[in-house]
């Protein structure tokens, strides 16, 4: 196959900016729609359907479409899933993409426990930040959320990232009457050991998650009952959010507490991200189901890199305010497309 591709000589950044005045320098890429973990809120009650091996995006393309976003700007990129290390020989596509963009900010979101030890090498390649879900510390209520006893893969996963110096982000769904129990837990976590411990109101994404309104638990109230817990300090200016989480440091402690609110308080305006699917369709906005068909453009001979490029700026252009398609719909009518396909 071949390619126009845009050399560093002739790159002429053109910026992903969108009719709102956002622009995106972020991307974000589901390696693939699989996962390990069956997490109550994620996994159809009646079986996930998966998208065909040939329908995902190969390596190979993954990096031409980082290629192309990092000439139009693009300085972040992470790698998620479905669960990225469930696709195999996941590190090569690390390596590869770090290798042509050296100083790319490339992190990963995880479940955490298929990592086995991987955080050495991850390290060794680049990596500086990853982002490990975790809902619950109690090994029972684990298996019950995610059908898997795995807890204890997390938590030597965890270790051990932080001891090959990587920053850890702890992602935790929100989830009344499973997990509001374990605040203290949490909170002390965030206080004993230098990392983010960030609470995520559920969002309500896809048809068949085993959730209702009751299980809504907001970040409001988890804001206050932390502070009952710890004495919460503001940050410095810079510091005090985090992407779209509103972080607080904790007194006498080595981490942070953070709320990230889609639901609640939504961050549309500042909006920087784009997606990519696992089978290769962008994606403008989380709570939209409008794609783009980016892997038939990249699977044509004839279509240029500048080609893709214009078709991606020009979607970006379009790239709704999430909120107002919230506001407009019933709630479960949005976004049916699950998260591990979407890339969460
Ligand atoms: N397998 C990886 C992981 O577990 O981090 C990446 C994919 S997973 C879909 C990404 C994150 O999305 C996880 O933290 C998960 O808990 C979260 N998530 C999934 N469905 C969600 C929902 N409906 N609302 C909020 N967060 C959700």
């Amino acid at each position: 196959m071949t390619h126009t591709t845009i050399s560093p000589q002739t790159k002429s950044p053109i910026a992903l900016t969108d009719s709102h005045g956002r622009t995106v320098n972020y991307l974000r890429v589901s390696v693939t729609d699989r996962c390990n973990l069956r997490c109550m809120y994620c996994w159809s009650a009646d079986g996930m359907k998966f998208i065909p091996h040939e329908n995902i995006i190969s390596y190979e393309e993954i990096a031409r479409l980082v290629d192309l976003s990092v000439d139009m700007g693009v300085s972040k990129v992470r790698l998620t899933g479905g669960e990225p290390f469930a696709r195999r020989n996941f590190l090569d596509l690390v390596k590869m993409l770090l290798s042509r963009h050296p100083d790319l900010d490339l992190r990963l979101t995880t479940n955490a426990t298929m990592m086995n030890g991987k955080a050495k090498e991850l390290a060794a390649l680049g990596v500086r930040h990853i982002n490990i879900s975790l809902d619950t510390f109690d090994r029972n209520k684990f298996q019950n959320i995610t059908g898997r006893d795995m807890l204890r893969n997390v938590t030597r996963s965890i270790d051990d990232c932080l001891a090959h110096g990587l920053k850890v982000k702890i992602n935790t769904v929100a989830l009344k009457g499973i997990n509001d129990d374990e605040l203290p837990v949490f909170v002390n976590f965030a206080k004993s050991n230098p990392v983010d411990v960030r609470f995520i109101e559920f969002m309500p994404m896809g048809s068949c998650s085993a959730w209702n309104e009751s299980n809504f638990w907001s970040a409001d109230d988890i804001l206050k009952e932390a502070s009952k817990l710890v004495v919460l300090t503001k940050l410095e200016k810079g510091e005090r959010r985090s992407g779209p989480a509103k972080l607080f440091g904790i007194e006498g402690g080595k981490g942070r507490l953070g709320l990230i609110t889609p639901m609640s308080n939504h961050f549309c305006s500042s909006c920087n991200r784009l997606r990519i699917t696992a089978n290769g369709m962008l994606r403008t906005c989380l709570f939209s189901d409008s794609e783009i068909d980016l892997r038939t453009m990249l699977r044509k001979p004839s279509i240029t890199d500048t080609d893709i490029a214009n078709v991606m700026r020009e979607a970006n252009v379009n790239k709704p305010l999430g909120v107002e398609l919230l506001n407009a719909k019933k709630q479960n009518e949005v976004a049916l497309k699950r998260m591990n396909a979407i890339g969460g």
